[in-house]
């Protein structure tokens, strides 16, 4: 009898894998044609900067409109782009449109883009953002570019030499989901990076470790030994704000300012902040009392 089961069970583990195999070659085949069928949405979440609370930009998230997934996230296909290659075609898209988009904002906002390793691998990445901010105008400095760990683990040859060209472009680099990796010091002054962001995980259990919280100051005052801006995902909870002031953060991201929005939603999103920032009056304080 229990041999029995036993066969059983692999039998159900056999159609579970076919099944799930079958899954991931629909998917890619999809995922093929998504580009053309232009089923591939950015999405845009707020950048908040820590003092005022004044928009500063905003980060570029992918979605996948699926005809009849709905709407796919990133972390549901971002891999597989990868793994098939697809990620090189499917970041220069998203390089072009976020910079098309973000031509349309008020001057001082800026865009950020996420960046993945294969597309240091590729070879063709720096022509790519040339081009991107030629034919949209977008002024460089208003473009930052987000990468991993992940990234420099790698070190292929050319990594380093890739970010100083964009570096020489006047865009600005962005070590993303800092804390998560293998972060090592050495990363940050060899490389040219502008700011750091701390991953939400830290964010979401500061509140109840003391340990975490003491990492994130240590962070922070890393940040600004390095001269580099500090910015903390995930930021969801007034409370948390106002601990990650304290710390000095100079820039916020997360729920509790904005979720990630189609583009339609950005002018009424804009209004909305102009007019909370003419409610707080010039220092910060609430002037309707
Ligand atoms: P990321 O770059 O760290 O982006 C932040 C992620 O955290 C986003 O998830 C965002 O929706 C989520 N998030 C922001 N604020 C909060 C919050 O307050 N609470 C919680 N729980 N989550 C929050 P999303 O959009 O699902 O993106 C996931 C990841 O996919 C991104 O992480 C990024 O690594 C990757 N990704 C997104 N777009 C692109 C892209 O165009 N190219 C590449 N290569 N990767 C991308
Ligand atoms: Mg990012
Ligand atoms: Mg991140
Ligand atoms: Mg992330």
């Amino acid at each position: 009898r229990a041999k029995g089961d036993g066969r059983g069970a692999y039998r159900f583990f056999e159609a579970t894998m076919d099944v799930w195999a079958q899954e991931r070659r629909a998917l890619e085949i999809d995922l093929r044609s998504a580009l053309r069928n232009d089923e591939l949405k950015l999405f845009f979440q707020p950048l908040i900067g820590a003092k005022g609370h004044e928009i500063t930009g905003f980060e570029a998230l992918l979605r996948w409109q699926h005809p009849r997934r709905g709407l796919v996230g990133p972390d549901d296909f971002i891999e597989c782009a990868e793994q098939w290659g697809l990620i090189c075609k499917i970041g220069e898209w998203v390089l072009h449109e976020a910079c098309r988009q973000a031509a349309a904002w008020p001057a001082p906002l800026k865009v950020a883009v996420n960046l993945s390793p294969n597309q240091f691998a590729a070879g063709d990445l720096v022509d790519q953002v040339r081009t991107a901010l030629r034919e949209s105008g977008l002024e460089p400095s208003r473009l930052e570019l987000e990468i991993t760990e992940g990234l420099l683990l790698r070190d292929t040859a050319g990594t380093l030499d890739q970010l100083r060209a964009l570096k020489d472009l006047g865009v600005r680099i962005a070590m993303d989901d800092f804390g998560t990796g293998y972060s090592s010091l050495a990363y940050l002054w060899r490389f040219p990076f502008d700011k750091i962001k701390i991953d939400r995980t830290f964010v979401a259990e500061m509140s109840g470790n003391p340990a975490i919280a003491d990492i994130l100051r240590t962070i922070t005052l890393l940040g600004r030994t390095l001269n580099l801006e500090v910015t903390a995902e995930g930021v969801e909870t007034a409370e948390q704000a106002s601990i990650l002031e304290d710390m000095r953060c100079d820039h916020f991201q997360g729920y509790l300012f904005g979720r990630p929005m189609p583009i339609a939603d950005i002018p009424g999103y804009l209004l909305e902040n102009m007019a909370q920032q003419l409610r707080r009056g010039p220092t910060g304080d609430d002037v309707a009392q």
